[in-house]
């Protein structure tokens, strides 16, 4: 965009309407899951969210499928909040998942009918791989109880637009909202915002990308859900009348669009919502889909990378299977059985800053491993991971860029995180039937 004019903006002063120990900006996967981490550990937490609804592109964006808690070799390799969220899930009845004893199997049945949820996904020789399909409102409701329990202060429909930067610290960040622009004083932030949004706002280095728009649709009353889930029309879902659609353009159909220009944006959501249009129209004609409707279009495009933070360390794919003392999250790759990231702790820092931490899709690591961290079950692990930092940094009247790994390391594996694979350290991590 080209500005010709330009508008001097008046100096204002803003209120500061909330004060916290931890100010998570963002409620998706990541960001939900680093307020629920600071708000167990004590911590007075806001979490602050542009929409009115939580999950991000986990709900909104109807990504409704956790790739992978695995790393394609039968182990667990994301545990923690992330599993809880799965265990909640199966008591409401919202999710499908193949149990432990299939996880990693090779067995052509098996990998056929895990693939018609969506669960299975890579090159030949494919795996049973330990993925969930769920409920997009029903992820909504279980995040929402565990912020709840958390003692988690919600803001929703408030827009992070800058930041009050104090040295090397970032003392306030600014919202913009509908009752005005106003402050909230933290001692930690944590960016979780998908796109970088804080990081940006107070000078961090950052690399962007352009990329093709996503829209994912369900489509309900079909026939055999199994059948058109076999003939290659979609995924099944938990519940048996519905596929989902992962649309995506194709280089024909759009260009790339930069995922943080308004202009882009707004042009992408109308062409993508009429092509969608146009691709469930298409589909009726398919035999079993005569009375199928179009039940829920996502509400946002599905982005897959924007801003990513260049931080202490940018985990490079040379690393993929290399471990390291100070990760603070593991991560398997769902295209690629096998393949084990350890991401570290420098990889959620800023260069910059010593109170702000980077949680979730825009965490700083190179194209390739983005592939892998971006995963929501991934968002979940370093969100717990930045949120337990923060908390454990104020309540130790430090920053969280000079925190101890090793208890850092300590407090999340109390909490559920997984930080060595089984076989490193002999039994069993993963759950085991
Ligand atoms: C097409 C596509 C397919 C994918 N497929 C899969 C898959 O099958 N399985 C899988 O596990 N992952 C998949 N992913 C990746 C995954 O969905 C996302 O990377 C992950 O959900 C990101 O979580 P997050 O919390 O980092 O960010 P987001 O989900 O983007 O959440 C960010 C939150 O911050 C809010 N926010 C943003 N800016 C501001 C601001 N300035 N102020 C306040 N709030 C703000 C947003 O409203 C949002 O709620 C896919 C992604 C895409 C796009």
């Amino acid at each position: 965009m080209n500005a010709r004019e330009e508008i001097r903006e008046p100096a204002r002063t803003v209120p500061v309407r909330h004060e916290a120990d931890v100010l998570v900006v963002g409620g998706g996967a990541a960001g939900v899951a680093a307020a629920v981490a600071a708000g167990r550990r004590g911590a007075r937490v806001v979490l602050a969210e542009r929409t009115g609804a939580l999950g991000g592109l986990a709900s909104g964006g109807l990504i409704v499928l956790l790739l992978s808690l695995d790393d394609g070799r039968g182990r667990q390799v994301v545990g923690g909040l992330c599993q809880e969220v799965v265990d909640r899930l199966d008591a409401l009845g919202a999710a499908v998942h193949p149990p432990p004893r299939e996880w990693g199997s090779a067995d052509s049945a098996r990998v056929e009918a895990w693939r018609r949820y969506g669960l299975v996904w890579g090159r030949a020789p494919q795996v049973v791989r330990y993925a969930v399909a769920y409920e997009p409102e029903a992820l909504r409701v279980v995040l929402a109880g565990l912020l709840q329990e958390a003692g988690v202060r919600v803001l929703h429909h408030v827009l992070a637009c800058g930041v009050a930067r104090e040295g090397g610290r970032v003392s306030a960040v600014i919202f913009e909202s509908k009752a005005g622009r106003f402050g909230v004083r933290a001692g930690a932030v944590v960016d979780a915002t998908g796109d970088g949004d804080v990081f940006t706002a107070a000078g961090c280095a950052h690399e962007h990308e352009e990329v093709l728009p996503w829209l994912w649709f369900l489509v309900g009353g079909v026939e055999d859900a199994d059948a058109a889930a076999a003939a290659g029309a979609g995924f099944r879902t938990p519940d048996p009348g519905r596929l989902l659609l992962p649309w995506g353009a194709t280089p024909k159909q759009h260009r790339r669009i930069d995922p943080t220009s308004p202009e882009d944006l707004g042009e992408a959501e109308l062409a993508c919502r009429a092509r969608v249009f146009e691709a469930f129209r298409e589909l009726r004609q398919r035999p079993g889909f005569a009375r199928a409707h179009l039940c829920r279009v996502a509400e946002q495009l599905g982005i897959t990378e924007s801003r990513r933070l260049l931080g202490r360390h940018v985990l490079a794919r040379e690393e993929m299977d290399r471990p390291r003392d100070d990760a603070v999250a593991l991560t398997g790759h769902w295209t690629r059985a096998g393949a084990l990231y350890w991401i570290p702790f420098d990889s959620l820092l800023p260069r910059e800053l010593s109170n702000l931490l980077v949680a979730g899709r825009c965490i700083s690591v190179d194209h390739r491993v983005h592939h892998a961290t971006k995963e929501i079950p991934a968002c979940f692990a370093t969100g717990q991971a930045a949120g337990t930092a923060a908390a454990l940094a104020v309540a130790g009247g430090i920053e969280p860029a000079t925190l101890a790994v090793p208890s850092l390391r300590e407090a999340l594996r109390a909490d559920g995180a997984i930080l060595d694979p089984p076989d490193a350290t002999g039994p069993a991590q993963g759950r085991m039937e």
